[in-house]
């Protein structure tokens, strides 16, 4: 089936799915959107962790044992720093720096982040196209026992310990998606709306807060179909369980597909979760969902996009959002 396959994702979990999906789609049919709510500012630098994670993924760059990052970096920049009493809690490698740079540069000069990386992904190679979910400021914030917290603070400073207890979107009620995200939703040939295997609430939710993107899910002619980030009763890594428990949630596929519920049509969930329950009007699509290799990657892809073709021949499912 022809029709653009639009990714919602995070950093690490949604890169993985990704990259299967680039790696079986002609790059013209996708389209991978990328949440911001991460997005700071640090050492005067503009950093946009997910849009790097995904650009280094598609791009072989990606560091595969640290998660994060590239691979064969250097560190001077920040050894020079801590010689000099300078903060160093957000690691930034040598060649990464050059992303952050560059990236400030051209946003100083009044480039939008949706034309940077547009522009960066072409010069590392990335064909699939990849784009911020807004150009404006959202910032993801974390309420919890040790105070309000922004999203970097809470996740790399203090390694996600504060108990949260609740999250906002800043800015993202008056955020204007992305130009990239809007025009694919409203694609009438669009085949597939895949939300990845993402953390739902500091990655996902950041890009479904803005009210433009939701009104426009509703309405997209193509299946939306998520995979589940929960494998039994654990997230595979992150704080996504933590989070969920410290929410008054139980950790499970079940939670996701109800978080989900009047947005998807389709939950994937791993064989562990066969036995589930699911609310009536999401259909529960059964695969392994742990990607380990390429191999995983690329499987899980193409049975996402079998069960949403599936669903695209099946009348009955534009009336379910
Ligand atoms: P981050 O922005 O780097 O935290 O990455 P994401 O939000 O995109 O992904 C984090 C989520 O990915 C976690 O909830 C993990 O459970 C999930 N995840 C990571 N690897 C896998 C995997 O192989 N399979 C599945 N199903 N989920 C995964």
């Amino acid at each position: 089936m022809k029709g653009q396959v639009l990714a919602l994702s995070g950093g690490v979990g949604g890169a993985k799915l990704v990259l299967g999906l680039a790696r079986i789609l002609d790059a013209d049919d996708l389209v991978v959107i990328a949440n911001t709510g991460d997005d700071f500012r640090h050492l005067g630098f503009d950093i946009s962790p997910d849009v790097d994670t995904l650009l280094y993924t598609l791009a072989g760059l990606a560091d595969p044992l640290q998660g994060w990052g590239r691979h064969d970096e250097t560190w001077n920049f920040m050894a020079a720093l801590e010689r000099l009493g300078g903060e160093t809690w957000f690691r930034l490698g040598d060649a990464d720096l050059a992303m952050h740079v560059e990236r400030t540069r051209r946003i100083a000069a009044g480039e939008t982040l949706t034309a940077i990386t547009d522009d960066l992904r072409q010069r590392l190679g990335v064909t699939a196209r990849i784009a911020p979910m807004t150009d404006d400021m959202v910032r993801t914030q974390i309420v919890t026992d040790a105070g309000r917290l922004d999203f970097q603070t809470y996740f790399v400073r203090r390694h996600c310990k504060p108990v949260a207890s609740c999250l906002q979107y800043l800015g993202a009620e008056s955020a204007t998606p992305s130009p990239v995200l809007l025009d694919a939703l409203s694609d009438a040939h669009l085949r597939a709306v895949v939300i990845c295997p993402s953390n739902p609430y500091l990655s996902i939710e950041p890009i479904l807060a803005m009210p433009a993107v939701r009104k426009a899910l509703a309405l997209c002619s193509a299946p939306v179909i998520a995979v589940s980030p929960i494998i039994g009763n654990q997230a595979v890594k992150g704080p996504t369980a933590k989070l969920m428990k410290e929410l008054g949630q139980e950790v499970s596929s079940a939670t996701i597909a109800r978080h989900y519920r009047g947005l998807i049509d389709a939950l994937v969930v791993d064989v562990q979760d066969a036995q589930m329950a699911a609310p009536a009007d999401i259909e529960l699509v059964v695969e392994p969902t742990l990607m380990l290799t390429l191999e995983d990657r690329e499987r899980l892809a193409r049975a996402v996009l079998v069960a949403a073709d599936r669903m695209s021949a099946t009348p009955k499912r534009a009336s379910v959002r």
